[in-house]
C-alpha cells in the first residue's frame, strides 16, 4: 500500500495529518505479514499501528488489554469515529456477550477488545471468524522481567499456536532490552521487526533531591505553582493517604489514591484530577495507566522507584501537552533498605535487585540524567541535555580518557562476560578465585588499573555506564557489555570526563574488598 493512501486513511478514519514518529512503519511491517514489536512513550499514539490496519484486513482484529476501563474508552471513541469495535470482559452479562458474539461471526465488527482473562471467548468462535491481527497492548506485562508482570499475560503464548499465520503486533511503553527480548520469547514471535521510537522527553526537567524534610519540601514546591496539576507518587497507600493529609492542612488541595480504596472513590478522584477539580494527587504506582491528562506540569517521587522503567513511565505522565514541565524524585536509604528488601523476596529477585541497584545508581549519578535514561532504553545520544539537575550544576570533572580506555579494554578482555566486581578485580590485579579459576591473569590490561582503589573503580565504571559506553544485561546475570558508544573512546580518541566527587550515602551495595 502506498504511503499516499495510508496517509488518506488516517485522515479519513482518525482525521489527523501526519503520522508520528514510527507509526507508518509499524503500520507497513503488520500489512506485510510480519510479527512487529512496537516501543513507543506513553502517547506516543500506539493505538492508530492497530487500528487502522484493522480497517483494511479483511477480517477481525483482537486488542488484548489489560485494563477493562480502558477498553470501554478505546471502544468509544473509535465507535465516535464510526469504526465498528467492541470489547468482551466479565463486566458484561453472558446475553450481551452472546450478541456479541454473534455480530462477530456476522463480521459486523472489525476490531475486538479482549482482557487476557476473556481468552477463552475465542474458542467459542474459533472456527467461525478470520482473524487478520493480534494486537497485545501493555505487552511488557507479559514479562516478570518487567515492572508490571501480570499473571494472566502469561497465557498469550497460546496465541502464535493458535493462529500460526496471523501477524501479532505487540505494544509497550516501557521495555528495556532484557524485557524486549523476554516478549518476543514468551509470544513466540517470528523473526519480529522491532521499532523502537525515541524517549527523549525534552520538556520534562529531571531532579533529585536528598529525602531531608521532604514533606517541607513538597509544600514548598507546591506552594510555588498554586495552580499546576501534579502528581506525588509514594510507595506505600499509608503514606498517600498522610501526605494529602498533611498537604489539605496547609490548603493545598489534595487527593489520595491508591488501589485500596473502593473502586467509586477511585474513579471519582480520576475523573475529578483529569477535570480540574483539585490541584494534587498523592498515589501509588496504581494511578495513572491510561489516564490521558495532558497538562500534569509535574512529577514528584516520594519514595525512591523499583527500577528505571517505572520511574520513567510515571515521570511521563507530566508535561505529555509538550510545555515544559518538572520531575523531582526524592532519595532516601531508607527507602532503598526497604525496596532491597521487597526485591529479595519477589518474584527473579536477582533481576529485580539489579533494576534496583540501577535505579540508586540513576539517583547519585554525576552525569547528565536524560543520557542514563536514553541508555537505559537502548538510546544512545553525544550530548547533555541542559535540563536536569547535574547539566544544570555539574560537578567538577577531571580528563578521564585512559581511565575509561583502562576499563572499557578490560570488559573487552573479558569479552563481555563479566561481571562489576570481576571486572575492577582484573583492573586491580587480584590474585582471588575470580580471577586465577579463569586465568584472566594472562590477558593483556591484567592488572593496569591497580593504582586506582576498588571503591573508586566502581564509582568511575558505573560513571561510564551512565554516559553510556557500557551497559548492564539483566538478563544475562547482570554480565557488563560494550555499546556501540564504546568504539569512540577506544579507537577514535574520544575524550571522557570524570568525577572524583562522591555521594555521601553512596555505598555499593554489594561491596567487595580484594
Ligand atoms: P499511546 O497508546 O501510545 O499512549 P494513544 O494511541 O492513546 O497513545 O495516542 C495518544 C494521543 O495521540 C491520542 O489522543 C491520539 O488521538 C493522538 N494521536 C495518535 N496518532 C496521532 C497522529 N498521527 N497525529 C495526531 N495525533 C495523534
Ligand atoms: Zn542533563
Amino acid at each position: 500500500m502506498t504511503s499516499e493512501t495510508l496517509h488518506a486513511k488516517l485522515k479519513e478514519n482518525f482525521g489527523f495529518e501526519k503520522f508520528r514518529p514510527n507509526q507508518e512503519n509499524v503500520i507497513n511491517s503488520i500489512l506485510c505479514g510480519k510479527d512487529t514489536l512496537a516501543i513507543m512513550p506513553t502517547g506516543g499514539g500506539k493505538s492508530i499501528c492497530f487500528q487502522l490496519p484493522a480497517l483494511l484486513f479483511p477480517g477481525i482484529t483482537i486488542v488484548i488489554s489489560p485494563l477493562i476501563a480502558l477498553m470501554k474508552d478505546q471502544v468509544d471513541s473509535l465507535k465516535t469515529n464510526g469504526i465498528a469495535a467492541c470489547y468482551i470482559n466479565s463486566s458484561q452479562t453472558s446475553d450481551e456477550q452472546q450478541l456479541l458474539i454473534e455480530n462477530l461471526i456476522n463480521q459486523k465488527l472489525k476490531l475486538v477488545y479482549l482482557a487476557p482473562e476473556s481468552l477463552q471467548f475465542l474458542e467459542n468462535v474459533i472456527n467461525q471468524i478470520t482473524v487478520s491481527l493480534i494486537a497485545i497492548d501493555e505487552a511488557h506485562c507479559i514479562s516478570a522481567w518487567g515492572h508490571d508482570f501480570r499473571p494472566a499475560y502469561t497465557n498469550l503464548g497460546y496465541l502464535k499456536n493458535r493462529y500460526p499465520s496471523t501477524p501479532i503486533l505487540a505494544l509497550t511503553a516501557t521495555a528495556d532490552k532484557a524485557t524486549r527480548t523476554d516478549i518476543c520469547e514468551q509470544l513466540q514471535l517470528k523473526d519480529p521487526n522491532i521499532f523502537v521510537s525515541s524517549f527523549d522527553r525534552k520538556n520534562l526537567s529531571l531532579e533529585v533531591r536528598p529525602a531531608l524534610d521532604r514533606v517541607k519540601q513538597i509544600i514548598d514546591f507546591i506552594e510555588n505553582k498554586p495552580n499546576e496539576a501534579g502528581i506525588v507518587y509514594c510507595l506505600s497507600r499509608k503514606t498517600t493517604e498522610e501526605l494529602s493529609e498533611k498537604l489539605q492542612k496547609k490548603g493545598i488541595n489534595a487527593k489520595a489514591y491508591h488501589a485500596g480504596l473502593d473502586n467509586k472513590i477511585r474513579s471519582k478522584t480520576q475523573d475529578g484530577f483529569i477535570n480540574d477539580d483539585f490541584q494534587v494527587v498523592c498515589a501509588t504506582i496504581a494511578f495513572g495507566m491510561g489516564i490521558d491528562k495532558s497538562n500534569v506540569r509535574w512529577v514528584i517521587h516520594y519514595n525512591l522507584p523499583k527500577n528505571i522503567e517505572g520511574y520513567y513511565q510515571e515521570i511521563g505522565r507530566a508535561g505529555r501537552d509538550g510545555l515544559p514541565s518538572e520531575t523531582v524524585l526524592f532519595e532516601s536509604y531508607g527507602d532503598m533498605i526497604q525496596l532491597q528488601n521487597f526485591a529479595s523476596q519477589g518474584l527473579n529477585s536477582e533481576v529485580q535487585l539489579a533494576k534496583l541497584e540501577r535505579m540508586k545508581q540513576y539517583a547519585d549519578a554525576l552525569s547528565c540524567r536524560r543520557k542514563i535514561l536514553l541508555s537505559y532504553f537502548g538510546e544512545l545520544v553525544s550530548d547533555n541535555c541542559g535540563n536536569c539537575d547535574i547539566c544544570k550544576n555539574p560537578p567538577a570533572f577531571f580528563d578521564g580518557t585512559i581511565i575509561a580506555q583502562k576499563g572499557l579494554s578490560a570488559i573487552s578482555r573479558l569479552k563481555e562476560t563479566e561481571t562489576l566486581p570481576v571486572i575492577i578485580d582484573f583492573l586491580r590485579g587480584s590474585k582471588n578465585a575470580s580471577i586465577y579459576d579463569k586465568a584472566y591473569q594472562n590477558l593483556k590490561t591484567y592488572g593496569v588499573g591497580v593504582d586506582i582503589s576498588w571503591y573508586d573503580w566502581n564509582q568511575y565504571l558505573i560513571q561510564l555506564i551512565n554516559l553510556g559506553y557500557c551497559e548492564i544485561a539483566f538478563h544475562q546475570q547482570n554480565k557488563i557489555k560494550l555499546t556501540p558508544f564504546a568504539k569512540k573512546v577506544l579507537f577514535d580518541g574520544e575524550k571522557v570526563k570524570l568525577t572524583s566527587i562522591q555521594k555521601i550515602n553512596n555505598q555499593p551495595i554489594e561491596s567487595k574488598t580484594t
